[in-house]
């Protein structure tokens, strides 16, 4: 999963206002970041392995000037982690530069791959995300946006790109619209990024979400609507809702909070359980807890667990030895809250077990007399080929490896329950609080149910 902003400013420089909206999407993704601008007659950029600051210290953000610019921060999908996967990478049209950044995953990439060899491109980036820079460089046609639209004909799986080609920004979705972008304004801005919360931290209003198959050119006149397909089809990623999304964003006019509250309430009434306190696990447990606490009347026990900053979101982190030591370092369980108490874990989902396996161990430790846990969302079973790169890791998602079983799942996790939200009432919950009309065939759930929108 990555994050992706774009902006064109009509006043001052785009650079530090395109590092606000990364930070405001941090949570997207932490191996890497770029930023790339152009002040008229040049492009400049810089890209670094890392968090944030890490990647932009020493003035590096000075030394990005012009007004207008696109920037990413990278959670390794497709490609291995080298520097020439971090975003945006760089392209040549016919002698003419060009950047992109891209949040999803390409899935046919490697035919396509093929063809690019075949007529001698030089691939410097082994990501999918090279494979669309490289077609577009061999495109021939009347215009860059042309041949773009040509490219977009034949890439197959899930995008949400902005694009940087001189003084102008073009922002495109895949026509499932499977991953998140939006686009707003305000009096000197106007900008395009994955999130309405990297929109809130510029002073932007939001606009609305980029529908499925829609292209958008911004530049400094505005922001036209070069392509806009009317929705015949929607795929839109629940486990956005479940996990990726910030909740103070915005989607399908209502806040992820809101929306994740809902799944709580919902999993209280169909998994209900006997306890003392129920324990809401920071940070993406949270809201779906304290839906869950208001449903079922158990204690609010959120004090009895404390989540220490300073550590990455253990999902998220590419290396299996560090995702380990993360979840030891991440908690701690506060003793004298949960000794001799049966408590009920609330969390947004399961997904390799790591992370539960060790924080029942905490509770357990910490004196609990009975661990139980509830989740918010259905059993993770089927890998996703859609940006979240569960494909890779397929061997190691446990509730594929425990065949869906839950009583096995809940035996290797040393819990004394378990129970998951089924997949009706997660998008039960998700659609009831919507301000948009929605029904559940606007989502893909197929990392819970193996039916993929878009077949591998
Ligand atoms: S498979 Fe799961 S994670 Fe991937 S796009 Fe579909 S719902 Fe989202």
């Amino acid at each position: 999963m990555c994050g992706v902003v774009g902006i064109v400013s009509k006043k001052r420089e785009a650079a530090k206002d395109l590092y606000c909206g990364l930070y405001a999407l941090q949570h997207r993704g932490k191996e890497a970041a770029g930023i790339a601008t152009f002040d008229g007659g040049k492009y400049y950029s810089r890209l670094g392995i890392g968090e944030i600051p890490m990647v932009f210290r020493n003035g590096a953000l000075e030394k990005l000037p012009g007004r207008i610019g696109i920037a990413h921060n990278r959670y390794s999908t497709a490609g291995v982690s080298n520097l020439a996967n971090i975003q945006p990478i760089r392209g040549v049209w016919q002698g003419n530069e060009f950047y992109i950044a891209h949040n999803g995953n390409l899935i046919n990439t490697e035919t396509l791959r093929q063809h690019c060899l075949e007529r001698g491109f030089k691939f410097e980036a082994t990501s999918d995300t090279g494979v669309l820079v490289a077609l577009i460089s061999l495109t021939e046609a009347p215009s860059f946006e042309k041949a773009l639209e040509q490219v977009l004909l034949r890439i197959r799986g899930a995008y949400a790109l902005v694009i940087l080609y001189q003084d102008k920004i073009i922002a495109a979705k895949d026509e499932l619209g499977i991953r998140p972008l939006c686009f707003g304004k305000s009096e000197n801005y106007f900008v395009v990024a994955s999130e309405t919360c990297a929109l809130y931290h510029l002073g932007v209003s939001l606009i609305r979400e980029l529908d499925p198959g829609e292209i958008l050119i911004i530049d400094e006149s505005g922001i036209k609507e070069y392509f806009h397909p009317p929705v015949k089809k929607r795929k839109f990623c629940v486990f956005e809702f479940v996990y990726f999304l910030r909740p103070d964003s915005i989607i399908f006019g209502r806040r992820v909070k809101d929306a994740q509250k809902n799944m709580g309430r919902c999993l209280a009434k169909e998994c209900p359980a006997s306890a003392d306190l129920a324990v809401p696990i920071p940070d993406s447990g949270k809201y779906g807890g304290y839906g869950f606490i208001e449903k079922s009347g158990i204690k609010n026990g959120e004090e009895a667990i404390l989540r220490t900053h300073l550590v990455s979101r253990t999902f998220i982190e590419p290396v299996k030895e560090l995702r380990n030591r993360g979840v030891e370092l991440k908690f701690v369980v506060i003793e004298e809250d949960v000794a001799g108490k049966k408590v009920v874990i609330v969390d947004d989902s399961i997904v390799r077990g790591t992370t539960q396996k060790r924080l029942t161990a905490l509770f357990r430790k910490a004196g609990a007399k009975e661990v139980h846990a509830r989740v918010f969302s259905p059993p993770y079973r089927y890998p996703c080929y859609y940006g979240i790169d569960t494909y890779r890791v397929k061997d190691e998602l446990i509730a594929q490896r425990k065949e869906g079983d839950v009583e096995k799942i809940r035996d290797e996790l040393n819990l004394d329950s378990l129970c998951y939200l089924s997949l009706e009432s997660l998008l039960k919950a998700i659609i009831e609080v919507s301000g948009e009309k929605l029904t559940k065939d606007d989502f893909c759930a197929c990392c819970f149910s193996g039916q993929y929108p878009i077949p591998i």
